[in-house]
């Protein structure tokens, strides 16, 4: 069967995850469940899924913790945190847990197909990426998903988003680049969606501690102010 992808979903709610069993069957997907966390991590290293819906307050084990242990193992695993907080911390922590995304709830529907579909296709073009990227001192093993500075022994692991924001950059770096055009580009989010363009910011602050010697000070991936960002080389 031609099925969209496999998805996992992590929820003790029984109402919302059948009604999230619907909607993804409905919608073709393969779909498997997880009622509490710890399930939900055993079943997320199996590796079989494209993508796992991850709520965040979960008995045995809550979502973050699951999420800091899927990254653990693989920093390719799709995961799309569902919060019912919509506090900036929950959102900064899911996101610098390694999620690909969050959605608030309550969400609506089409929105979350969206969104699901938007990461899925991302992870499908991974390959379109060239394998080395030189940024300044930095060589970045895309494939790998590492990176160290030339004169370093010290090998950084980076998430594939990470590495899609990089090579986004890198591609388009005569230029600034704004976070609507990131989020459409790398995220590949439709531009009438309206989505937070924090997303962007938290992913831009986790990846400047990486690659920045002065995080506060950025000379990489500069502020460009009323424009976005712009790579330096
Ligand atoms: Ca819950």
């Amino acid at each position: 069967m031609d099925k969209k992808g496999r998805l996992l979903i992590v929820e003790d709610e029984e109402a919302i995850r059948n009604g999230l069993v619907d909607v993804f069957v409905y919608h073709g997907y393969a779909v498997d469940i997880a009622c509490d966390g710890r399930i939900g991590l055993e079943k997320s290293l199996s590796g079989d899924y494209d993508l796992i819906l991850l709520d965040v307050m979960l008995p045995e084990l809550d979502g973050f913790s699951v999420c800091n242990q899927i990254r653990s193992h693989s920093r390719d695993q799709a995961i799309i945190m569902l919060t019912a907080k919509t506090t900036e911390q929950d959102i900064i922590t899911g996101l610098t847990l390694g999620a690909d995304d969050y959605i608030a709830k309550p969400f609506s529907v089409r929105e979350l197909v969206l969104r699901v579909e938007a990461v899925l296709r991302r992870v499908k073009k991974d390959h379109e990426v060239a394998p080395e990227l030189l940024l300044g001192d930095w060589q970045i093993d895309t494939r790998n998903l590492c990176g160290k500075r030339r004169e370093s022994a010290d090998v950084i692991p980076f998430t594939r988003r990470e590495i899609d924001i990089l090579a986004y950059l890198h591609a388009h770096r005569e230029r600034p680049v704004s976070r609507e055009e990131l989020l459409a580009e790398v995220w590949e989010y439709k531009r009438a969606m309206n989505i937070e363009t924090r997303t962007v910011d938290i992913h831009m602050a986790k990846l400047r501690k990486k690659v920045e010697r002065d995080p506060k000070e950025p000379a990489l991936i500069v502020t460009v102010r009323g424009e976005g960002y712009r790579l330096t080389l």
